[in-house]
């Protein structure tokens, strides 16, 4: 008898699933941005609320040389000029050795980036400073307090269907 209750508990909890699915977590482990300027669009354009966690958290920010790609959702915002090897990289797949010469070449013959070092390390703090005060008006405001890291990396590994490494 209780275990056939248990059952039907189950599919009752299943079928809610199915009319209430859970609302996704979109929190993140980590953000990759090429420069200050980037990092400043990402965040501006990219949803700053999680629905499970209400704000959401970006993780760990680190820079990316501008030849690589970015997390897909902050590749569509990106405000830098196109790279040849991104778009190779980014390109119809499967990726051919024709169009990594291409790629290469096209890439040597780029004049060099220059930028001021010190400009940008100031430019790239006071956006994460001003994305860290966000967070904490955020906690004042509603008194809620975001997971830890660890937290977010395991749901993060949930998400992608995969387990985390320990
Ligand atoms: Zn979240
Ligand atoms: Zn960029």
């Amino acid at each position: 008898m209780r275990t056939s209750f248990r059952n039907l508990e189950n599919r009752i909890s299943k079928l809610e699933m199915l009319i209430q699915p859970p609302e996704p977590c979109n929190c993140r482990a980590e953000t990759r941005y090429h420069n200050s300027h980037c990092l400043l669009i990402i965040l501006r354009k990219t949803a700053r609320e999680c629905p499970v966690h209400g704000f959401r958290e970006m993780g760990f920010f680190f820079w990316t040389a501008r030849q690589y790609p970015l997390l897909e959702e902050d590749d569509e915002v990106c405000p830098c000029p196109s790279h040849p090897w991104r778009s190779f990289l980014l390109g119809p797949k499967p990726l051919t050795w024709e169009g990594n010469y291409a790629a290469t070449r096209a890439w040597e013959q780029m004049p060099e980036e220059t930028y001021h070092v010190e400009d940008e390390r100031l430019l790239t703090e006071a956006i994460m400073d001003a994305y860290t005060l966000e967070q904490q008006h955020w906690s004042q405001k509603t008194g809620r307090r975001m997971p830890s890291h660890k937290e977010i990396v395991k749901q993060v590994w949930k998400r992608a269907g995969e387990r985390p490494p320990r």
